[in-house]
């Protein structure tokens, strides 16, 4: 951040008095801008053993396949800005929405969250974001193609906990290096 976004003046980073971090402050207005972390949000959706991918038809990652997830906006529910999502990338209804994967993301500030949910039926199509929808079997999966480490650990959580029909909500901590997808 230069700029102030309540007056135009140039912003300084510094601590604010009575607070413990550093911070752009407008010294013109005395407007301290927070900065706070993203949420994105975002569905795996199911037919029966398949699951739904988008491959990007936008950067960061186009060409990539991807979950249908997205920033959220102001005034959504989690749940609705996850239904969104799925709907602007996928055309897809989805039901039976269950909260499933948590993940911290401190170094980029970001923290994705995704639901599970069945597919409401197969109308689902390309959205404006994407470049091909499909269904795929778990053989099928592009495990080289995924385009973020949150896609690739929910699939993996998903294909484990399928076995046992149990799917406990997940919360993960990514670190900055990438690391080898396991299970462990
Ligand atoms: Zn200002």
């Amino acid at each position: 951040m230069k700029f102030c976004s309540a007056c135009g003046k140039p912003v300084n980073q510094r601590i604010p008095e009575g607070d413990t971090r550093l911070r752009y402050v407008c010294d013109h207005c005395q407007t301290i801008h927070y900065q706070n972390p993203n949420i994105v949000a975002g569905v795996l959706p199911t037919w029966g053993g398949q699951v739904l991918l988008c491959r990007r038809a936008i950067e960061p990652r186009l060409g990539y396949w991807t979950l249908p997830a997205g920033f959220m906006e102001n005034g959504e529910t989690l749940e609705q800005a996850a239904r969104r999502e799925t709907v602007e990338e996928a055309c897809a209804r989805v039901s039976e929405m269950t909260l499933y994967q948590l993940f911290d993301l401190p170094h980029i500030n970001q923290v994705h969250v995704f639901f599970r949910a069945e597919l409401a039926d197969l109308d689902f199509a390309v959205g404006a974001e994407s470049l091909e929808v499909r269904l795929f079997d778990e053989s099928e999966i592009p495990w080289d193609e995924l385009a973020f480490r949150t896609i690739t650990r929910t699939l993996e959580c998903y294909y484990r906990d399928r076995i046992e029909q149990h799917y406990p909500i997940g919360n993960e901590c990514l670190s900055p290096m990438p690391v080898s997808s396991s299970n462990n």
